[in-house]
């Protein structure tokens, strides 16, 4: 379903001793449909790095991305860009603090144009553990896991074929990681997703996981398989 064909990304940085980072170096990778694959590196190995890239919010310094085989291009516009979602480490990011989760939650219908109702919003939110007490509420007032629960919904009303997951459970305890795991698994049983896992933890890429990229200095440098009968 995607691939990348010698993907790289340097960033520049500095005004007068311009300082370049190589964060990324020939990156091929393929994704399948409705597959799980890891992608295991430390921290700085350049991992938030491509998901920007497969997501189309950052643009390559060298390759290129296929989708179904077709070459993507930035901007990504249309059915491209509902797509391929991401689902960030720190949702506080995804989300505007002043706003309630309604507001927040019907975002991506406006600017997508697509209608709903009360009923599908209802729906989206109890996939991801939410009720309807929680809509007025404003995101200030919800808990780290409640919130990434709350970028989950929005993300999977876009109904994406890609969901790129940058260490989503890292920031949250023990208890909400359990539970954004399951809600993960139990959506892509229902609706047959393909994810990027991200994350530094072998143990959750193997949880869910059917192989795993593993990336060091922006190099992918092996790929491990999990059997999970
Ligand atoms: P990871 O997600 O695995 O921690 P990143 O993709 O965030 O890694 O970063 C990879 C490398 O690129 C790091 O050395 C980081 O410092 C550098 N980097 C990331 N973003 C930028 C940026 N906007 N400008 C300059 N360097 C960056
Ligand atoms: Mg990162």
């Amino acid at each position: 379903m995607l691939t990348t064909h010698n993907l790289s990304k340097t960033y520049s940085s500095g005004m007068l001793l311009r300082q370049s980072t190589h964060a990324l170096k020939d990156v091929n990778l393929r994704i399948g449909r409705g597959e799980t694959v890891g992608l295991f590196g430390e921290s700085g190995s350049g991992k938030t790095t491509l998901a920007n890239l497969i997501a189309g919010a950052l643009e390559p310094t060298r390759g290129e991305i296929f989708f179904h085989g077709q070459r993507v291009r930035m901007p990504y516009r249309g059915a491209l860009r509902r797509s391929i979602q991401m689902l960030y480490q720190h949702p506080e990011t995804a989300f505007d603090p002043c706003w309630s989760l309604k507001k927040s939650i019907l975002e991506p219908f406006r600017l997508h144009k697509i209608p709903w109702t009360e009923a599908q919003i209802r729906e989206l939110l109890g996939q991801v553990g939410l009720y309807e007490e929680h809509l007025s509420r404003n995101l200030r007032a919800l808990s780290g896991g409640e919130l990434q629960r709350a970028a989950l919904a929005r993300v999977m009303a876009m109904e994406p074929e890609l969901i790129l997951l940058d260490e989503p459970t890292s920031m949250l305890d023990s208890i909400s990681q359990a539970q954004v795991l399951s809600i993960l698994k139990r959506y892509q049983q229902q609706h047959g997703t393909a994810y990027l896992l991200i994350s530094h933890d072998k143990q959750v890429i193997r949880h869910l996981c059917d192989r795993c990229y593993i990336l060091e200095k922006g190099v992918l440098t092996g790929e491990e398989r999990y059997n999970h009968e």
